[in-house]
């Protein structure tokens, strides 16, 4: 069938008739504006992010699944960052009337079924035609206590930095498909990053982390907010920056600084935070419990600025920082 005969409002009721149930939805899809019980005694968490394509994601190298996995993964990994429990999300597409319904149903079926798997559920959005790519907006609404909820700006001097699983994949995966490679552990991470959901909340519940963020756009960039944020410096051990065994056998044919994607590379949705040195085995402990090893990768210090240690690499000098849309390079 063609989006011209199943129309706007046949894609809807598709859309629609693929939500599992969800007591705290009132209102669900169909109505001017969604109703939500919220839990009692909690703040609610907002976010959302845009996936374009030609910016954010090429249709020759992803399949419609994991493009609905990962925009949902985004935003699954923001409220994460906050150490928050993901509820319900929008969804709001602009669909180039080319587009096949196969690509949309197969699209659907891939986000609603992560959406299952974090209990989340989809209560509204809008659709609309466009005359360039498709473009894809989500917004995830979480819960969390107030007094639970992990910010950039807690970071204080000696707490230790962490992150979980490894840096620079994404990246990696990334540059590999430009290159006109189709397979592999890197183009997965890239193509369907892992949301740490269930370790921020951990790490939230146990009162553990005193600033979270989630890496999106590079260690180096996403650490800096957090040091901006809660006015501080750090010392980065770039010894300890976690790499994966794939990442170290073939960035050299990739880039001169083996830590360039690593700590510049975006999209790896790994968590960075911070932790008092009393709860140093702690830290580990959960992680490891959600099934994710953690690594310290750094203190933050008084003096402002990130500075970085190294014995493999003395004089190391960060060669980039992260993606920033409107830069021109
Ligand atoms: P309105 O004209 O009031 O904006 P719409 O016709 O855009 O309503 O949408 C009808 C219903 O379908 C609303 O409940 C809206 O939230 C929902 N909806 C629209 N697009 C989507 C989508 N892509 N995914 C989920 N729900 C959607
Ligand atoms: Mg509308």
């Amino acid at each position: 069938m063609k989006l011209a005969e199943l129309g706007e409002f046949g894609l809807i009721d598709q859309i629609a008739r693929k939500v599992s149930p969800d007591t705290s939805v009132r209102i669900g899809i169909g109505d001017d504006a969604a109703a939500t019980e919220a839990t009692p005694g909690c703040l609610t968490l907002t976010t959302s992010d845009m996936l374009i394509e030609g910016v954010h994601f090429n249709l020759d190298w992803c399949t419609p699944a994991s493009l609905g996995r990962k925009s949902l993964s985004v935003n699954l990994s923001d409220i994460a960052a906050m150490g928050g429990v993901p509820r319900w999300f929008l969804l709001s597409l602009a669909i180039p009337p080319t587009l096949s319904v196969e690509f949309l149903e197969t699209f659907i079926q891939g986000m609603l079924g992560l959406a299952e798997e974090h209990s989340v559920t989809l209560i509204g959005g809008d659709t609309c035609s466009s005359r360039s790519g498709l473009a894809i907006s989500v917004t995830l609404m979480g819960e969390q206590r107030p007094e639970l909820v992990v910010s950039r700006s807690g970071a204080r001097p000696g707490d230790l930095v962490f992150v979980t699983g490894t840096l620079g994949d994404a990246a990696l995966g990334l540059e590999m498909l430009k290159k006109g490679e189709q397979n592999g552990p890197a183009i997965e991470s890239h193509l369907d990053p892992i949301p740490r959901v269930r370790e921020g909340l951990t790490l939230a519940k146990a009162g553990l982390a005193s600033s979270m963020i989630d890496i999106s756009d590079g260690l180096a960039a996403d650490l800096g907010h957090i040091l901006e944020m809660s006015g501080v410096g750090a010392r980065l051990l770039l010894d300890e920056i976690p790499l994966s065994p794939f990442y170290r056998e073939a960035i050299p044919r990739y880039a001169s600084d083996p830590y360039r994607l690593a700590l510049g590379g975006g999209e790896d949705y790994e968590l960075l935070f911070t932790v008092s040195p009393a709860a140093r085995e702690e830290a580990f402990a959960i992680c490891r419990s959600c099934g994710t090893e953690a690594s310290e990768i750094g203190v933050i210090t008084e003096t402002r600025g990130l500075a970085i240690d190294s014995a493999a690499f003395p004089n190391y000098r960060l060669s980039a920082e992260g993606y920033n849309h409107f830069r021109n390079d």
